[in-house]
């Protein structure tokens, strides 16, 4: 049973509002905000609302809440203008492969020679 939120997890402060996010779409269970740090033209991140420590603890949890972050990464990438140029979901997961906040998300990236120095 996952909690449904943890008291330092930065992505938990930006649902409950305490810390703020440029918030592109909201749903009853998900947010998608712009990425502080943005690697690509359009960089989205798309959370559940709820905490869980990766994709992978998501999935297992709430495979529905999982299929909603692709779809609403969907949503977002019409929204943005990128759906058709094309744009890549990235799932971190582990400090290892790059991870740093422990709140599941994925990324969100697309436009203009977004791929060049990515995976
Ligand atoms: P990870 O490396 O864990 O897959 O991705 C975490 C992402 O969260 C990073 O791309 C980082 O730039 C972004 N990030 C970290 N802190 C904040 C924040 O306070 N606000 C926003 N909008 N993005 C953040
Ligand atoms: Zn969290």
């Amino acid at each position: 049973m996952a909690a449904p939120t943890e008291a330092d997890c930065i992505f938990c402060k930006i649902v409950a509002g305490d810390i703020p996010a440029t918030v592109v779409r909201e749903t009853e269970r998900t947010v998608a905000f712009r990425d502080i740090n943005p690697q690509a033209p359009t960089h989205v991140l798309v959370i559940p609302k709820a905490h869980y420590p990766n994709a992978g603890a998501l999935a297992a949890a709430e495979p529905e809440l999982a299929a909603a972050l692709l779809t609403e990464a969907a949503e977002v990438a019409a929204e943005e203008k990128i759906a058709e140029s094309g744009y890549r979901l990235i799932f971190n997961t582990g400090a290892g492969a790059g991870q740093t906040v422990f709140h599941a998300h994925v990324h969100l990236l697309g436009g203009e020679r977004f791929h060049e120095g990515l995976v």
